[in-house]
């Protein structure tokens, strides 16, 4: 099984210089391919491919404005022009939307090297155009005799340094088959809503942390351009943004983990769909960028574990429709948390109703595809169940 392991490092002054200088390279390139791609993209809706983009970087780097564009390893490059590709065949299978421009604040640094530019003797790192290897706070310990395929190096808000090794871990190993199946709701007062009634809040001090993250901001935008306390304002603004995806992945990652161990299929609704066609924006308490990382958590523990994640991307009327009857309400609006089926007087939560539609139509969804593994019985609560 693949699995990342990520640490700490401290670049020399000149390691730092060079990965800055690649950071930049690889923003610039995928920008410049993006605007490419979009012309070709808007024009005449044609799907430029990766080696078309590979070709137009290999003509950059021979003109003399982005002559510089050699002085860094040509694989991150390569590497940033394939994320974009699968950022664009996420956009046309319909499960993400267009791909955005790398900004130099709001985008995190970031540079991908594969095999070919990286030395890996004895647990010591080397990059490419580097002489010495990277100083790396084994903080946990990677599994003996790997070698890692992929090395990815990044730079937080805070300027902390990091390095994600991508090996072939053997310890991950499939858990024992359950019953239990699970339908999650991206609620509207909680993170999420499972069907079993039960909903789970953000990570404790969330709301203290944006609150300091509010007035840190504030702070910063009294300062004087250019001057020492902006940038002392600046780096505390990033400390503080560090912070709270620290522990927003924290317990993104507990959570993901939880309901994988805990039930055999996990059942989510595709919220790009949703967005795609609602009018107006669900006010949710998970972000489009957490409930993501969530799904992509969910995904990867989903295969480590034998497990499996479902997607239900057909949308329906998940918060309109009663679980228990099927009805149709005609409206909902968000107010409305708690509401009684006209049809079934069913006393319905909002969330959890939700949920536990989600449950069905993943539930429907996978019989009609792969015939009746999943079996609906030995499902605690599939109807009207508020434990
Ligand atoms: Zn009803």
């Amino acid at each position: 099984m693949k699995r990342s392991f990520k640490y700490r490092f401290y670049p020399s002054p000149q390691q730092a210089e060079q990965l800055n200088r690649t950071f930049g390279c690889v923003r610039l390139v995928y920008n410049r391919a993006l605007e490419a791609r979009s012309r070709k993209w808007k024009v005449d809706r044609h799907r430029s491919s990766y080696a078309q983009t590979s070709a137009w970087l290999t003509e950059w780097k021979r003109t003399d404005d982005l002559a510089f564009l050699n002085e860094v390893s040509a694989v991150p490059l390569q590497q940033t022009l394939r994320h974009l590709q699968a950022a664009f065949a996420g956009f046309w299978e319909r499960r993400c939307g267009y791909p955005r421009y790398k900004s130099k604040r709001r985008s995190r640094a970031s540079a991908e090297y594969t095999r070919s530019a990286f030395r890996w003797r004895d647990g010591h790192l080397t990059l490419a155009k580097m002489d010495a290897p990277l100083d790396i706070v084994w903080s946990r310990p990677l599994p003996t005799d790997v070698e890692p395929s992929t090395v990815t190096v990044s730079r937080d808000a805070a300027g902390r340094w990091y390095v994600s090794l991508l090996v072939e871990d053997p310890t991950v190993q499939a858990l024992p088959a359950l019953d239990r199946v699970v339908g999650v709701d991206a609620g509207i007062t909680s993170l999420v809503t499972l069907s079993t009634g039960e909903k789970i809040a953000n990570p404790r001090h969330e709301q203290a942390d944006r609150r300091k993250l509010a007035k840190a901001q504030r702070n910063l935008s009294r300062k004087e351009k250019g001057s020492a306390n902006r940038a002392k304002a600046q780096a505390r603004v990033g400390r503080i943004h560090a912070r709270v995806a620290d522990r927003r992945r924290d317990h993104l990652h507990k959570l993901s983990t939880r309901l994988v161990r805990e039930n055999q299929a996990v059942i989510i609704e595709d919220l790009s769909v949703r967005n795609l066609l609602r009018n107006h924006r669900m006010a949710r308490v998970i972000s489009d960028a957490a409930w993501s990382e969530l799904r992509r958590m969910l995904e990867y523990k989903a295969v480590w574990y034998g497990r499996a994640v479902i997607v239900v991307d057909r949308w329906f009327p998940s918060s309109k429709t009663c679980s228990t009857c099927g009805r149709i309400n005609p409206s909902m609006p968000l107010t409305v948390r708690e509401w009684v089926c006209p049809a079934c007087h069913t006393e319905h939560d909002r969330d959890v109703n939700a949920a536990q539609n989600i449950l069905a139509a993943g539930l429907a969804e996978r019989r009609n595809a792969c015939g009746a593994d999943v079996r609906p019985h030995g499902i605690p609560s599939l109807r009207g169940s508020r434990q």
